[in-house]
């Protein structure tokens, strides 16, 4: 096979995200059970936050904090208490303490494609943040490049393009989420794996509309292997 030019993305594909955040929420929305909503009406209530504050403060655990709070706060009202932004500002600390937990097959397959592809590592999100994941993670020695941004999408695909001379037919995005990974690489030309996380944040559902590039289905990291 040809040398191919890979972006991998890294949340919820090399290794575990989501999984920690909803564990955090759980126990957030147990914190503010006394104030007499429903575990659903606090959730919506959050997204909602979530949604703005993404938009103004991009992605991270720092946005994700202050999300929490704003909910709490809009909740709660004048019978907020300081003890209980502290527990949330505790909560969100430890969640950014969480080592990385690789996914399975995760290295020897990396190893694998590095040998025979250029591997480029495309995350969004805060730059210190995600750098420190990848750093912790351990596998950045198989990757080319890696480029953090604040959102992935159709003209951020365009721009990469570019910068690293790939030949469209030979550039593949491989990621977790329709929004962001398979849906933007697809416009732009590029080729995609999607391989699904069953815990990939709401917000980054959609459906996968079909483009120009062709689309493969896998069902793990590992499978990988067989297309490369
Ligand atoms: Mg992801």
């Amino acid at each position: 096979m040809a040398r191919n030019t890979i972006l991998l993305d890294a949340d919820d594909t090399l290794w575990e995200n989501n999984i920690f955040f909803e564990k955090t929420i759980e126990l957030f929305i147990t914190q503010l059970e006394h104030l007499g909503y429903t575990r659903e009406y606090i959730r919506h209530i959050l997204n909602e936050t979530e949604r703005r504050n993404v938009r103004q403060h991009g992605y991270g655990v720092r946005s994700f904090r202050r999300s929490l709070e704003d909910t709490y706060l809009k909740l709660a009202g004048n019978s907020s208490r300081k003890e209980l932004v502290k527990e949330i500002e505790r909560l969100a600390a430890e969640l950014e303490a969480t080592p990385p937990h690789i996914l399975d097959g995760v290295p020897e397959t990396l190893a694998y494609l590095a040998k025979h592809h250029r591997l480029i590592l495309l995350t969004k999100g805060e730059a210190a943040e995600q750098s420190a994941k990848v750093e912790r993670s351990g596998l950045q020695a198989y990757f080319d490049h890696i480029e953090i941004v604040l959102e992935k999408e159709l003209s951020t695909y365009e721009r990469l393009i570019g910068q690293f001379k790939i030949v469209k037919t030979h550039g593949w995005m491989v990621g977790n989420s329709p929004r962001s990974d398979i849906n933007p690489a697809l416009r732009a030309g590029l080729n995609a794996v999607f391989i699904p996380h069953t815990n990939t944040w709401a917000l980054e559902h959609c459906e996968i509309e079909s483009g120009l590039g062709k689309l493969v289905v896998v069902n793990s990291f590992r499978e990988l292997r067989s297309h490369f």
